[in-house]
């Protein structure tokens, strides 16, 4: 399939902005050195590379397949990905209890 033609099929991508973030990672493109130890320390083909010549960083290709198991903010030694909060985490926990002790 020629390449106009796939980007017409592809779907968009609507829940994660910008090719930045996951449901449980963020990267920060202005801190990526493009050394792509995360695009190899992810097990999930998420990550992906920009490598244009005077433009190079990592992007987050297939945010739908993370499954947060952190390899990338581990692999990462520029701090460009960080974990993000979930719907698992404290902060939810603690808006729940908010919610019960206001009754
Ligand atoms: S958290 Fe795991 S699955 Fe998600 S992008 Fe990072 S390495 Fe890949
Ligand atoms: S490991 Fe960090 S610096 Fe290297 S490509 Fe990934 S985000 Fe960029």
């Amino acid at each position: 399939m020629a390449e106009d033609q796939k980007r017409k099929t592809m779907k968009p991508n609507l829940t994660f902005a910008r090719h930045i973030e996951t449901l449980y990672v963020r990267l920060d493109t202005r801190q990526c050195k493009a050394c792509w130890a995360c695009v190899k320390a992810c097990p999930q083909q998420v990550l992906g590379k920009v490598d244009l010549p005077f433009h190079k960083h990592a992007h987050v290709d297939r945010a739908e397949k993370c499954k947060g198991c952190q390899r990338c903010v581990k692999a990462c030694p520029n701090g460009a990905i960080t974990k993000k909060a979930t719907i698992h985490e404290p902060a939810t926990q603690r808006d729940r209890y908010d919610r019960h002790a206001a009754g």
